[in-house]
């Protein structure tokens, strides 16, 4: 591709760390074993290769073992999680098999799972987030009924970046008997994850936004206090202890716990790095620009996360405007609709300012002259289109917006 864009969405994938590839690139030739051949040295070799992967997604995630079932990425792990639970503890043959309980700001995965279980009678709640994205453990307790099967609030969103108090909805869970599911996706490898602290039942991450391969994730299932059981969503073989039929794909579950592991010793360096850059460009932002927002919460928000809403631009002009970066308005999986992000418009954000907010990622790889470049580039965007604005023209006047009377011709 010529002239790429500097890439700063780092929420919607990471590149592959080189030291990652390195370690998965004789997999896909020399060592090509399949993991459940337990007859020949080609199989033990696979399963060996394997074996470490598990233990180094464990320790990621201050699980064992056992806990971990590698699956094709986040959305299979939230599939299995939400449908594995409703078959193994819903009511049979009840018009309601049970209640979920989670959150408008889910990703889409988690949203679209919670629909399909509608379908089939679940009753679920949608909570609200609060202005920042979050949400309190009181707000979940208020919505727990007594055929609550699930709780799913996610770690972090994927699009605010805003940090949910995991370890209190946990505490929560555990005091009423109710499994509790979190979307660690956007977590892993930002902060510290420990599922013991945080009460956590089921957890899913994702390799391709820890800089491993895109395919292939995991969802931790606990298997003490309690041992939670799944129904499989996949019949065949019986891998992964039954719960994920399939051929293991090797180099790629290679390549995931070679990066969980770069992303727990890494995790102080990335963290201090992202910040370093956020902050060097919300600082020239705000420097130069006035009516800037931040979407999400601005002290319990991941290092590398800046979602801003500028005032008094159009959003699909200001993507075009700086057509030099690789960003996301709102959330990439939603951006080729014109439908304003579900999770701005869940935190009541409005029409507008969710409608103008783009979502920047200083990621692993990002440096500081990428950052330059893109503050520049979001300024000249940003003030070439308010001098087309008769709004941002009325407001430099100092004419208070709220007090005008719009008629309609
Ligand atoms: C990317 C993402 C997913 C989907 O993960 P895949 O591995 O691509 O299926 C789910 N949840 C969140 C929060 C994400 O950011």
């Amino acid at each position: 591709m010529k002239n790429k864009p500097i890439y700063l969405d780092y929420q919607a994938t990471t590149p592959c760390d080189p030291r990652v590839f390195a370690i998965m690139a004789p997999y896909f030739t020399e060592v090509f074993g399949n993991a459940a051949s337990r007859s020949h040295a080609y199989g033990w070799e696979a399963e060996d290769a394997v074996s470490k992967a598990r233990a180094q997604v464990a320790n990621a995630l201050g699980a064992t073992e056992k806990e971990i079932i590698f699956t094709s990425g986040s959305t299979e792990a939230i599939n299995l999680a939400l449908k594995g639970v409703v078959d193994m503890y819903g009511k049979k043959d009840a018009a309601c098999p049970g209640h979920i309980v989670t959150s408008l700001a889910e990703h889409k995965a988690v949203l679209d799972t919670c629909k399909h279980l509608e379908t089939q009678g679940v009753e679920v709640t949608y909570l609200k987030p609060d202005r920042t994205g979050r949400h309190s453990a009181a707000q979940v307790a208020e919505a727990l009924r007594d055929d609550t099967l699930l709780v799913a609030i996610m770690w972090v969103n994927n699009e605010v970046g805003s940090i949910n108090p995991i370890e209190d909805i946990g505490k929560l869970c555990k005091e009423r008997g109710v499994l509790f599911f979190s979307d660690a996706t956007q977590a892993v490898g930002k902060i510290p994850i420990d599922v013991e602290a945080a009460g956590v039942d089921l957890l899913c991450l994702s390799g391709h936004k820890v800089y491993g391969p895109k395919g292939v994730g995991a969802l931790y299932v606990r298997r003490r206090k309690p041992r939670v059981r799944l129904v499989a969503q996949m019949d065949g073989g019986g891998h992964e202890r039954g719960m994920r039929s399939g051929t293991l794909n090797v180099p790629a579950i290679v390549g995931l716990g070679a990066a969980c592991e770069l992303a727990v010793q890494e995790l102080d360096k990335d963290r201090a790095h992202s910040r370093a850059l956020r902050d060097r460009f919300e600082k020239i932002i705000f420097e130069n620009l006035d009516h800037v927002h931040i979407n999400g919460d601005p002290e319990h928000r991941v290092d590398l996360c800046s979602n801003l809403s500028f005032s008094y631009v159009e959003g699909e002009s200001l993507i075009m405007g700086i057509s030099g970066l690789a960003v996301s308005s709102g959330s990439a999986c939603t951006s080729a609709s014109l439908e304003p992000s579900h999770v701005l418009m869940s935190m009541g954000v409005g029409d507008e300012l969710a409608h103008s907010s783009i979502r920047f990622g200083f990621g692993r790889f990002a440096t500081d002259s990428d950052v330059d470049e893109a503050a520049k580039e979001t300024i000249a965007a940003v003030k070439k289109l308010r001098e087309l604005s008769p709004l941002y023209e009325m407001v430099q006047e100092g004419i208070d917006l709220s007090t005008v009377t719009w008629t309609a011709h």
